[in-house]
């Protein structure tokens, strides 16, 4: 008879407009059974990290259009990316004591069938933090490697331009930059923040955009001559600054808006005819589209990893409890790097 534990959660209550609240986001406790069911072609996994992103905010609105597989259920746990290990498998791909990361349950023990299953990985290699697999070596790196490497076209020499700079993407996309050779400045919201990304993570400039009346002129001091990419993670007001500073055949890839996520009505960019005068391609991506490409973004940066050629800031948060104020937190800019929540050290 397979044993039956206690199974704390964090539960989505229901749907959400404007700004998430802590009484969005339901502590409770459960009972699971540590015994995948026969035939199930599902895994059983003890939760070590969970992945705080903001497309967790999105994934709380009420979609109006056809569910997705990763659309959420009111009354269900919040699903989000985590790294786990495996305690039972009916599932070929993997077997008991594997390391995965992909996508599992805000709880300390997830059953996981489809279509969530298909995004698991194993874990090849455990010579760098566990928790890398929840930023650099996980979704946000590959989301970074895509929208830089694969849709930015980047030449060395050029000038880029990354917003949300020193968060879980940005950090990244900043060093890959600047190892292409390119001159790199990134904006963040505290002066700590903005030291970081000079002394840490090699930026040749920072700003912090909060303390700029006027983002337009701040953006024209970093770069008089124009900025060749720049790496879209805020949206709204910074936007509009941007496209007037955008050099002619510019590129923008649009990873994120999250100055817009918590709006009930999202704001408008009013110089969008810049696009037009200055040939600038605009292109919105995501992480999904480059699954296929995640064995080779694993080898370079792994090795860049090993290098020291490139450095990850982790923000990291113990216990369940602490995810849903670690969500909150993110729409204030208190991770200061990639936010995540350690629910176990034992394979640390
Ligand atoms: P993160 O940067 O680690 O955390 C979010 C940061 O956004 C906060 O720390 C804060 O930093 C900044 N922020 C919050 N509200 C803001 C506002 N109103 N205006 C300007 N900045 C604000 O998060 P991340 O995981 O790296 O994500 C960055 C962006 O990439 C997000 O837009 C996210 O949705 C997007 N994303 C997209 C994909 C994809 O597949 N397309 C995948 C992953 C992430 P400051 O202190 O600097 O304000």
């Amino acid at each position: 008879m397979a044993e039956v534990v206690s199974n704390k959660q964090i539960i989505f209550r229901d749907f959400v407009t404007g700004a998430p609240k802590l009484s969005d986001m339901i502590l409770t406790t459960g009972t699971i059974r540590l015994k995948v069911p026969e035939g199930s072609n599902a895994v059983l996994v003890k939760n070590l990290y969970i992945s705080i992103d903001p497309m967790i905010r999105n994934l709380m609105n009420k979609m109006d259009d056809t569910p997705t597989e990763l659309t959420y259920v009111p009354g269900s746990p919040i699903i989000g990316f985590g790294v786990s290990k495996v305690l039972d498998s009916e599932h070929p791909d993997f077997k008991k004591d594997d390391l995965i990361w992909g996508l599992t349950g805000w709880e300390e023990f997830s059953l996981i069938s489809e279509p969530h299953i298909r995004t698991l990985y194993k874990i090849k290699y455990t010579d760098v933090p566990l928790s890398y697999y929840t930023g650099i070596l996980g979704m946000p790196g590959l989301t970074a490697y895509g929208g830089f490497h694969e849709l930015s076209s980047p030449k060395k020499g050029e000038s880029v331009y990354v917003s949300a700079a020193s968060g879980a993407v940005g950090q990244l996309v900043g060093q890959y930059a600047k190892l292409m050779g390119c001159y790199v400045v990134g904006s963040a919201g505290s002066n700590e923040k903005v030291d970081l990304l000079k002394s840490k993570f090699g930026f040749d400039d920072a700003f912090n955009y909060k303390e700029e009346p006027d983002l337009t002129a701040a953006l024209k001091r970093y770069f008089p001559e124009g900025i060749d990419i720049y790496f879209e993670n805020v949206g709204g007001k910074m936007l509009e600054a941007v496209l007037e500073n955008m050099k002619y055949h510019g590129r923008i890839p649009v990873c994120g808006m999250i100055s817009q996520y918590n709006l009930e009505k999202p704001e408008g960019v009013h110089n969008l005819m810049y696009l037009v005068k200055k040939c600038i391609r605009i292109l919105g991506f995501n992480y999904i589209d480059y699954y296929p490409k995640y064995p080779q973004f694993l080898e370079m940066t792994r090795k860049y990893i090993k290098e020291g050629k490139i450095v990850y800031m982790e923000d990291v948060l113990e216990g369940l409890e602490s995810a849903p104020e670690a969500l909150i937190g993110l729409f204030a800019g208190r991770n200061v790097g990639k936010q995540v929540v350690v629910l176990s050290r034992e394979c640390e």
